[in-house]
């Protein structure tokens, strides 16, 4: 099982930030920014190559949801990052996204 599907299921201890039964929401164990946590699905999906027409309600669902957990951590302006694929960094093969926030964020590529 993946790191994240441990995660989600309890094996390995996270700090949770929000929860329902689609998705899941924790603290990044090595934040960029004062405000950083991961939201996963709930379902493994392993980056954006894998949504479709199936799976897409949980990342609908992850963007419907961000507004409100980030409200819960007091902040309002904030940058959501993917990394899809070895190239781009990404280290867990299971979609996650980045919320990052809380400082005036620096360096940007877009
Ligand atoms: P990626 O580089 O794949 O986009 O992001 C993976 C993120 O997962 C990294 O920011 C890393 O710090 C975080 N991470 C890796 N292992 C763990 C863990 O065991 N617990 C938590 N909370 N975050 C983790
Ligand atoms: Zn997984």
């Amino acid at each position: 099982m993946c790191l994240f599907c441990e995660i989600i299921n309890g094996n390995i201890p996270s700090t949770k930030v929000y929860e329902d039964d689609m998705i899941y929401a924790f603290k990044d164990i090595n934040p960029a920014a004062p405000v950083h946590f991961l939201v996963v699905p709930k379902e493994h999906i392993e980056n954006v190559n894998g949504i479709n027409a199936e799976n897409s309600k949980y990342v609908a669902h992850i963007f419907e949801k961000i507004p409100e957990i980030v409200k819960s951590q007091g902040i309002d302006s904030y940058r959501v990052i993917n990394n899809c694929g070895k190239d781009a960094g990404q280290t867990v093969m299971h979609l996650h996204f980045h919320v990052v926030g809380g400082t005036e964020l620096g360096e940007k590529i877009l």
